[in-house]
């Protein structure tokens, strides 16, 4: 025969059972979301363009890209980008000495 002592005891292990698996099904899912959370950031961090001179992130149109042709970002609002990577351009074409 159980006595209600004993009742109570099972009663309460249980329920701290119950709250140990709760915490680790939030904290599994908690993981999960933080993983896609983070592959999304480092997704948009790969597709994120930078100034190739000044190194400043760049937003849709507010860069123009290398007229020479390499391919770096160049800001558009500040010229000084432009003429500073031209001079150093991997693409620039050589001026005979
Ligand atoms: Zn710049
Ligand atoms: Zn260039």
């Amino acid at each position: 025969m159980t006595s209600h002592v004993e009742q109570q005891i099972a009663a309460r292990i249980a329920a701290v059972r119950a709250r140990k698996q709760q915490q680790h099904e939030q904290r599994a899912e908690f993981d999960r979301l933080r993983a896609a959370g983070l592959a999304v950031r480092k997704r948009q961090k790969l597709s994120r363009v930078f100034c190739g001179t000044c190194a400043r992130v760049q937003r849709k149109g507010s860069y123009l890209r290398c007229p020479l042709g390499c391919g770096e970002a160049l800001c558009r609002s500040s010229a000084g980008c432009g003429n500073t990577h031209l001079r150093q351009c991997s693409s620039r074409p050589e001026v005979g000495e």
